[in-house]
């Protein structure tokens, strides 16, 4: 998936609007004032331009997939200091795992990019 900014993309848009704006034939009004003489025209292209831009805004969006870390679950290890087992705890979420098995949190959906706490990398 490719993900462009909508306000960048906006942007954009409107640049080409200015560009057709300065197209639309102008004249001086009684007051001196340059005004635009094709109104048509000109109320055609503001139209157009909010209705491009209501949509790229009503556009749908994704949240930007997070990195994180597996924590090592030290409370695994018993009374005489015994590791009888593991577990690995999310960084973000918290969401806790019997076992590393995951390159991404199953809750949240974090990608676990980051560097482990050191505990777990040693079981790889
Ligand atoms: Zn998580």
């Amino acid at each position: 998936m490719e993900l462009i900014s909508r306000e960048e993309a906006i942007k954009t848009i409107h640049k080409y609007f200015i560009k057709l704006l300065d197209k639309i034939p102008t004249e001086t009004d009684g007051d001196g004032d340059t005004v635009y003489s094709d109104m048509k025209t000109l109320n055609s292209l503001l139209t157009i331009n909010k209705w491009i831009t209501k949509e790229i805004k009503a556009l749908p969006t994704t949240e930007e997939r997070k990195s994180g870390h597996w924590i090592d679950r030290k409370e695994l290890i018993d009374a005489d200091l015994n590791l009888w087992g593991y577990s690995q705890e999310c960084s973000l979420c918290g969401f806790v795992l019997g076992a590393k098995e995951y390159n991404y949190c199953p809750n949240c959906g974090a990608r676990m990019e980051e560097e482990s706490n050191g505990i777990i990398n040693s079981m790889e």
